[in-house]
């Protein structure tokens, strides 16, 4: 017996302002609509995925502003006050991402939109938290009366894909980011759920992305909105869209254990798109590798988060983009705690973050948590071309150890 309903609305191809809030409004009524979640006068917060640069559309790395403002016209038709509110990637100037995107025009036309890093933060227990016991959170997350996650769906290298549950990380702090990716995040992530309880969650399906997700994938057409009230459920769906099984997506398996909300299909009442109409399998993140170079290693350890992953990466991108490849071989790049092969020699390596172990720093350790993706690069070129910060919080001069 179905307990979830989850809707698949398709949008025309390349679609218009009107287009995307039409295939919302109707992806909404599909679902039964707002009356049994949202009442008038709540303060509904609306959570889009601002994760890091780059922010233009085709590279499909955040949630369309489109999606976004459709969503908060929706809310604000239905006579409930929204904000939309995050907090990017550890180590992200979130105020940048949101200057240099089109969310940077929607304060003058009238929308409540903030930068959660710069707002006041508060510790909250979490009653039957797994690996979470207290989440620092911000103030205003603690004020709504109701969560909306607006993800956009992606591929992910450390959690297959990131969707409804894992887009909830952007309530919490850098702190507690970094926290969590030494605790599990997993299940710290199913923690946050079950403090912040979203209630709806409309999943931006229009541009997409795949391979190294989810910032340096690749982008893939889908034109497609997903709602749902159940976040478990909606994951799911998303998740087999993507080409996966739900248990393989293991926050969507471990918050469904959790009760949190269903992933067997058989407790989910799909409705709009039937699912085998828009199935596409998305490239994995271990299928996509934008720079093989011989001679290259890269050892990301267990504990790394996404700030190290996205730093790294960023590094490699603009030495590529920049011509610097030839710079690598002979250069190990290691994060977190890696077990580094005894043939790899000390002076080869460059180790990138304070999470790395002082017995395995050697000489060319990059500090900071994250570094600059600068100083990364200028670790493995020893100086040798100019290279430039860009959207980092502090200078390396202020980066502690
Ligand atoms: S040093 Fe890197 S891996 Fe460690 S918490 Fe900071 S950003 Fe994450």
């Amino acid at each position: 017996m179905p307990s979830s309903r989850v809707s698949i609305v398709r949008t025309p191809k390349s679609p218009s302002r009107k287009e995307i809030e039409g295939a919302i409004r109707k992806a909404i009524d599909l679902i039964g609509g707002l009356d049994d979640i949202i009442s008038r006068k709540d303060l509904v917060l609306i959570n889009p995925s601002w994760v890091a640069p780059p922010t233009d559309p085709q590279s499909a790395v955040i949630t369309s502003p489109e999606v976004t403002r459709a969503v908060a016209d929706i809310i604000r038709d239905f006579g409930a006050r929204p904000i939309i509110a995050e907090s990017s990637a550890v180590g992200v100037d979130t105020e940048k991402v949101r200057a240099n995107s089109a969310y940077g025009e929607m304060r003058s036309e009238g929308y409540e939109v903030i930068n959660l890093k710069s707002t006041s933060k508060v510790t909250v227990e979490i009653e039957g938290g797994e690996v979470l016991k207290k989440v620092e959170t911000f103030e205003l997350v603690t004020r709504a009366d109701i969560i909306i996650s607006v993800p956009k769906m992606k591929t992910h290298d450390q959690t297959e894909l990131t969707c409804s549950l894992k887009k909830l990380k952007g309530l919490v702090s850098d702190e507690q980011k970094r926290w969590m990716h030494k605790t599990g995040v997993f299940k710290g992530v199913v923690d946050i759920n079950m403090l912040l309880k979203p209630r709806l969650s409309i999943v931006d399906a229009i541009l997409c992305q795949e391979g190294l997700g989810p910032i340096f994938g690749h982008p893939v057409e889908m034109n497609l909105i997903v709602a749902g009230k159940d976040l478990v459920a909606v994951d799911s769906i998303c998740g087999q869209i993507m080409g996966y099984e739900p248990e393989e997506v293991l926050i969507t398996k471990f918050a469904a254990e959790r009760g949190l909300g269903v992933m067997d299909n058989k407790m989910i009442e799909l409705a709009g798109e039937p699912l085998e109409n828009v199935r596409r399998r998305f490239m994995r993140s271990v299928e996509d590798d934008p720079v093989e170079v011989d001679g290259f290693s890269l050892l990301f350890g267990g504990i790394t988060c996404t700030g190290c992953r996205n730093t790294v990466m960023s590094a490699l991108i603009d030495m590529r983009n920049a011509g610097h490849l030839k710079y690598l071989p002979g250069v190990t790049v290691i994060t977190g705690d890696p077990d580094i092969p005894k043939a790899v020699p000390g002076d080869e390596i460059v180790a990138v973050g304070q999470c790395v172990p002082k017995g395995k720093r050697g000489k060319r350790f990059v500090r900071g948590c994250p570094p600059n993706n600068a100083y990364v690069v200028d670790a493995i070129i020893g100086g040798r071309e100019k290279v430039r910060r860009m959207y980092a919080e502090k200078s390396l001069e202020e980066t502690e150890e």
